[in-house]
């Protein structure tokens, strides 16, 4: 993305605001009014190094809040993902690192209505944390400048119904291990079985905080960024009914 000189403080703090992808439908209510145009056609690249770096973690989140509401009203930007290709390709300056689940129905760049370079991206069956998630996590943030680690757990996940139900299959029988810890953690009222969406979506909304206690317990180099306020560690929830993303802690 490249700048005018002519643009103004305000314009990048509204830029900053909409870093990932203002849909033009966002622009129609900017108070900015003639802006709105020149923002929408600021858009057709991916995040910049200035616009990451100038962020706060919270206003990230609020970021993917507002492209999650876009994926649900159908308003998503309208993207030029070749723009967004050759805008990348020299260098990536992501404000996210997400972790989530394999599931097809769940693709964060999707349903937080995100471009090429916006985030990375790691994705396990059951959104655990294991040594190359972990490292992939610190290599986001430590390394390239993110400011969120975000975990995005998602309702009717087969991988904690597979935990529930201990399944024994292969490789799958120790990755869900991974999950199991969060089964006696989950208070719940009712029937405890993976034929219960209730129970299973109260306990991969556990397992999303397991997750993030296992990012702190094993990562010093996440927790120290933590620490200095240079990033957030988080948790979410996506419903695959109605694509609402709720930020659980
Ligand atoms: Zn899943």
């Amino acid at each position: 993305m490249k700048r005018t000189s002519h643009e103004s403080a305000d314009n990048l703090a509204v830029d900053r605001r909409s870093f990932l992808g203002t849909a033009l439908g966002a622009c129609a209510i900017s108070p900015l009014g003639s802006w709105s145009m020149q923002l929408a056609a600021s858009m057709s690249g991916s995040l910049t190094k200035e616009q990451r770096d100038s962020m706060t973690p919270s206003q990230v989140i609020d970021e993917l809040k507002k492209g999650n509401e876009r994926f649900r009203a159908g308003k998503m930007a309208a993207r030029d993902y070749l723009a967004e290709k050759r805008s990348s390709a020299a260098g990536q300056y992501p404000a996210a690192v997400i972790l989530g689940c394999v599931d097809s129905r769940v693709p964060a760049e999707i349903v937080f209505d995100v471009g090429i370079g916006d985030t990375f991206n790691g994705r396990v069956a059951g959104n655990v944390v294991n040594d190359d998630l972990l490292g992939s996590m610190e290599f986001a943030c430590a390394v390239s400048g993110a400011k969120l680690v975000l975990v995005l757990g998602h309702t009717a996940c087969g991988a904690i119904k597979g935990a529930i139900d201990d399944v024994v299959l292969g490789n799958l029988t120790g990755l869900l291990a991974r999950i199991k810890p969060a089964i006696p953690e989950t208070k719940f009222e009712g029937e405890k079985s993976s034929k219960n969406p209730a129970y299973v979506d109260a306990v991969a909304r556990t397992n999303v905080k397991v997750s993030i206690e296992n990012i702190r317990l094993r990562s010093p180099v996440l927790v120290d960024l933590e620490k200095k306020g240079s990033i957030q560690i988080t948790g979410a929830m996506y419903n695959l009914a109605n694509g609402v993303v709720d930020f659980v802690s």
